[in-house]
């Protein structure tokens, strides 16, 4: 069966229920009442499998976990209370100050921010590569490095990593590869291109309707003969390993982050996130279509428009051949000069204004004078910031309307 039409089928039935209560229950309590000492006892234990308390788990977010891991192809998955909570999660459940990352791609500004003025204040240092920089990747890789972060698509950048060859460089230094499939989620399976832990923010295509903010983290298993968390690089994850066996990062990042830093997910948010889950397929099949024609169609017009789909962008042989299933809602436009980009946003009717992106809605914002206003010049030159880069997250509607709109914005004056 077609790839789409298959999860469609298997979205819907996740979600929901064949007896009683068909949407799913909502477990609006922050604490559970254990009943008998012994209970608690095995509860903490971990020898009686019942909610502890919200910040470690919530039955309403377990649901939404149990099928993000199934979809995704993992052992298990932690939900956040946002993309930069699983990626914090990520984050404070593997490194140790003096720990390295190697960050390729992208990226999103939050992310960038984190790695370089965050995490460096806790001794964390960042080195940021370009995604073809395969050789100098492998050169920055040493004793001290424990996570090499990838994100599916550049954002706003457009450029495409070569997933399995990044893959082969960490699987061979025995270094985890973390990928960030929120442009991607179901159009890109990266953990059987081999990550070992996905990490989304929900806020966008998975929920898809901004109603509510939210974040994932997905694990592989732990392997049973060699594995690369059992080398003494990853001696911190060992008594885990120990204790929970195949599920050792979910018990390690539900420790170290969850009950430590507390970015968990609340049952109302889990909830609406699953009502976007059941159409994600639907959704993600038409808008990386949309996608396609919008770019055709206003690059044909004249319009500067960066997207892999076209033949003239320097990673459309990787798009044909590893993005089959499309790289998400993201296109940009380069109009040239800022009056020019908001000469645009003030002419689109049917665009909305927000840094959101893989809403149901066609969105679109002024990528310098908003998320990227911080950041100096190298720094948005590297990350493909220009003065007139307006970034367009495509939607449901007409794909012909959207192209529509957008010549006549770009004419008004
Ligand atoms: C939005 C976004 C995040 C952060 O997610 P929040 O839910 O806003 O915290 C991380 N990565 C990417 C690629 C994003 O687009």
């Amino acid at each position: 069966m077609n790839y789409f039409e298959d999860l469609n089928t298997k979205l819907v039935g996740l979600v929901g229920s064949k007896e009683g209560a068909i949407s799913p229950t909502i477990t609006s309590s922050a604490s559970f009442a254990y009943g008998t000492p012994e209970t608690a006892e095995g509860i903490f234990d971990g020898s009686v499998k019942k909610p502890l308390y919200s910040r470690m788990g919530n039955p309403t977010t377990a649901k939404l976990e149990s099928i993000i891991a199934e979809i995704e192809g993992g052992v298990g998955a932690i939900a956040t209370s946002s993309g930069m909570g699983a990626t914090s999660l990520v984050c404070m459940s593997l490194l140790s100050s003096g720990d390295e990352i190697i960050s390729i791609g992208g990226l999103f500004g939050g992310t960038y921010a984190l790695f370089s003025e965050t995490l460096s204040r806790f001794g964390i240092k960042t080195h940021f590569f370009d995604v073809d920089e395969l050789e100098a990747i492998k050169s920055a890789v040493n004793e001290k490095t424990k996570i090499i972060f990838l994100e599916s698509v550049g954002n706003p950048n457009m450029r495409l990593p070569d997933i399995k060859a990044i893959a082969d460089i960490a699987n061979e230094s025995e270094i985890a590869l973390v990928v960030d499939n929120t442009a991607t989620p179901l159009s890109l399976s990266a953990l059987k291109m081999g990550a070992d832990i996905v990490v989304y923010s929900t806020t966008k295509l998975i929920s898809g309707n901004a109603s509510a903010l939210g974040g994932c983290a997905v694990f592989r298993a732990i392997e049973n003969e060699y594995d690369k968390f059992k080398t003494p690089r990853y001696s911190d994850i060992h008594k885990f390993i120990k204790g929970a066996g195949a599920m050792a990062l979910i018990a390690n990042g539900k420790k170290r982050a969850l009950r430590d830093f507390g970015m968990s997910a609340n049952a109302h948010a889990s909830y609406q996130t699953m009502l976007g889950l059941e159409t994600l397929a639907l959704r993600v099949e038409r808008i990386t279509k949309s996608v396609e024609i919008v770019a055709k169609e206003l690059k044909s017009h004249g319009l500067k428009v960066n997207h892999p789909s076209l033949a003239s962008h320097p990673h459309y042989e990787r798009y044909m051949s590893d993005f089959i299933r499309g790289c998400g809602p993201l296109l940009t436009i380069d109009f040239g000069s800022k009056e020019a980009a908001f000469s645009f946003l003030r002419n689109t009717k049917l665009a909305t204004l927000t840094a959101n992106i893989g809403d149901s809605r066609t969105l679109a914002l002024h990528m310098a004078s908003t998320i990227y206003r911080d950041f100096d010049n190298p720094t948005r030159e590297f990350l493909g910031i220009t003065e007139g880069l307006v970034r367009v997250s495509i939607g449901l509607e007409s794909p012909h309307d959207i192209v529509s709109d957008f010549l006549a914005a770009s004419k008004a004056e």
